[in-house]
């Protein structure tokens, strides 16, 4: 999953939207692209760095105060110029980045194509473009009554933002299983995957939650759920800030986090570990210490790093605790028919908090009575 910004406003959009794509750069990507509306949709897109789509921008120069952005991490289909969203309808009326995987992509895939469709991408992401026109074509539904529609039919996850050549006013967005926020300015307003593109112009966000519809305009949004019914959603305040975000010199990310890795681990344990008398106070944990200390085992699930990161705990919670520990990828976990019982905690790892494959593994073992416990880098 990777990174969505947008912006509707009185600044220029492609300013916003390449500076949001480079805050987006810690999460890792492979292609990068925005969309901006001034009367016609103009789209810029590429594989590689944003450094890339920004060299495009230079030359052309896309004007306008709508737009949006985002970086890709290829799931369906490699990383290319063509499969770099956004991607547009087959009327190029609209386009749409995504967040997430659609998993009945194949299907609705093999039933736009019956229909006469054609693909220009081997994304699953342009499936969700043709699928919206094919509802607003089946039933004569507008473009803002087809979405809720088509968006109730697809499995999987998806955080979206789509800019439509008929409301060029404003920004349409969704959510279900993949992290989407408003941005709320004044006379303007952004919308982002997290808040590392936001945070310089606004400390106000919105988040949206699952199954969720947003219509953000300049001077205003409404949130609805999948049956059109407005909600009222609590404005969060953002404590991040900008430092925190950037890179502080280093070149790479990486480097800035194996360099802070003494800082962080003290960071993380100032105030709770006391010596005189010794006293190790952890606050998330301390209404589940007794089923932590009763536990018959643990497992550690997570992806990558967070996996590796976990046979290093698996090591140490075996020797310290004399507990047995299982270190299990997300990824398989989740498919197996995994044998746990209410006796048992997993402990789920992932950076962003969003790795989808390790919060499939949480909700089984959640559902099978488990307890489940985080540690991710995003409150
Ligand atoms: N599944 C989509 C694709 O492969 C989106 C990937 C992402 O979240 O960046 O294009």
């Amino acid at each position: 999953m990777c990174g969505i910004v947008g912006y509707v406003g009185s600044r220029q959009a492609e300013g916003v939207l390449i500076k949001g794509l480079k805050r987006l750069e810690y999460r890792g990507y492979d292609s990068a692209g925005i969309s901006l509306l001034n009367g016609s949709i103009h789209t810029l897109k590429c594989k590689g760095k944003v450094e890339n789509l920004e060299r495009l921008a230079e030359v052309s120069h896309p004007s306008g105060g709508l737009g949006i952005g985002h970086t890709r991490w290829a799931t369906h289909g490699e990383p290319n110029d063509v499969n770099a969203h956004p991607h547009n309808s087959s009327d190029g009326s609209f386009t749409l980045v995504h967040n997430g995987i659609i998993e009945n992509y194949a299907t609705l895939k093999a039933e736009l194509k019956r229909k006469g469709y054609t693909f220009k991408s081997e994304t699953d992401t342009e499936v969700i473009a043709h699928w919206i026109t094919e509802v607003m074509l089946r039933t004569g539904a507008s473009f803002p009554e087809a979405l809720p529609q088509a968006l109730a039919q697809l499995t999987g996850t998806f955080g979206l933002a789509i800019v439509h050549r008929d409301y060029p006013d404003r920004l349409f967005v969704a959510r279900r299983g993949s992290p989407l926020l408003i941005g709320v300015g004044d006379g303007e307003h952004f919308v982002a995957s997290d808040p590392a593109p936001v945070v310089e112009y606004t400390n106000k966000v919105v988040y949206l939650d699952d199954d969720e519809i947003a219509v953000v305009k300049a001077d205003g949004y409404v949130v609805t759920n999948m049956r059109s019914i407005e909600l009222d959603k609590k404005v969060h305040e953002l404590v991040l800030n900008l430092e925190q975000i950037e890179k502080k010199g280093y070149a790479h990310f990486m480097l800035k986090e194996i360099i802070e890795q003494p800082e962080s681990v003290s960071d993380c344990l100032r105030g709770r570990l006391k010596t005189d008398p010794v006293h190790i106070q952890l606050g998330g944990i301390e209404s589940v210490m007794d089923r932590l200390v009763n536990a018959k085992r643990l497992i550690i699930a997570g992806c990558g790093t967070s996996w590796h990161a976990g046979l290093v705990g698996e090591y140490l919670f075996e020797h310290l605790a004399r507990i047995p520990v299982e270190v299990e990828y997300a990824s398989e976990f989740r498919y197996k028919d995994p044998l746990i019982t209410s006796d048992d905690v997993l402990l789920v790892i992932s950076q962003s908090g969003e790795t989808a494959d390790t919060l499939a593994a949480l909700r089984t073992a959640k559902e099978k009575g488990a307890m489940v416990l985080g540690v991710c880098n995003v409150v």
